[in-house]
């Protein structure tokens, strides 16, 4: 199998995840895995619901979202991940959802405070707000490249939008929107009580060191 054939399998599979923990309803949301050493990624089609997504039906698009291989019409949010891809060369994978509990906070305009060790862990701080932007140009694309330049954080709030993460892997990237959305959860919930409490700035950082670096199966990162 190419190389190609098998990202379009791993991309197809990951997208089974969004809907298991949730993410997504209907045919919003989709996942996108850059092709090692070519100038290309593979994307979910436009509109196909995710019971019918087959690895033949990913398709193939270059850097600047044109189709290149595949039958179907790519993602409308194609623009937005070869953006990303052209200016985040360290990025393999791009995920994009609607999940209830981050875009409500986007839909306030409101960053995620780090009030959670698991948020110290896997995001190195709060989860920051991106610009308001339209779909189908190079804005998304820009307002991500630009919020998460930078910052520890692999996932940005799209201003009044939903939720964009970036990862090393398509995999990484799609587990940086589960635990986005499981966070946004828990402080949401942790609101309505009160106000979280923040943790200090050193904690974060040696919690999130000791989790980037030293936590789990060394095989497994
Ligand atoms: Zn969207």
């Amino acid at each position: 199998m190419s190389v190609i054939d098998k990202l379009r399998q791993t991309v197809c599979g990951l997208h089974a995840e969004l809907v298991r923990y949730g993410l997504v309803a209907w045919t919003a949301g989709n996942i996108s895995g850059r092709v090692p050493d070519e100038e290309l990624f593979v994307i979910k089609p436009s509109g196909v619901s995710y019971d019918e997504l087959t690895p033949d039906s990913i398709v193939v698009c270059d850097l600047e979202g044109d189709l290149v291989a595949g039958d179907l019409a790519p993602s409308s949010d194609t623009a937005a991940h070869a953006y990303i891809y052209r200016h985040m060369p360290h990025v393999g994978g791009v995920v994009h959802t609607h999940s209830t509990y981050a875009s409500a906070w986007a839909a306030r305009g409101e960053a995620i405070p780090c009030v959670l060790t698991a948020m110290a862990d896997e995001f190195g701080g709060e989860i920051p707000v991106g610009p308001f932007a339209l779909i189908g140009g190079d804005d998304i694309g820009k307002g991500v490249v630009e919020t998460l330049t930078g910052h520890r954080s692999p996932a940005v709030l799209m201003r009044n939008h939903g939720v964009f993460t970036i990862g090393a892997s398509p995999k990484a990237a799609v587990k940086a929107a589960v635990m986005c959305e499981d966070v946004a959860r828990t402080v949401h919930v942790a609101r309505q009580l009160g106000e979280p409490l923040p943790i200090a700035r050193d904690d974060i950082d040696s919690l999130y060191d000791r989790y980037q670096n030293v936590y789990g199966q060394r095989s497994a990162r």
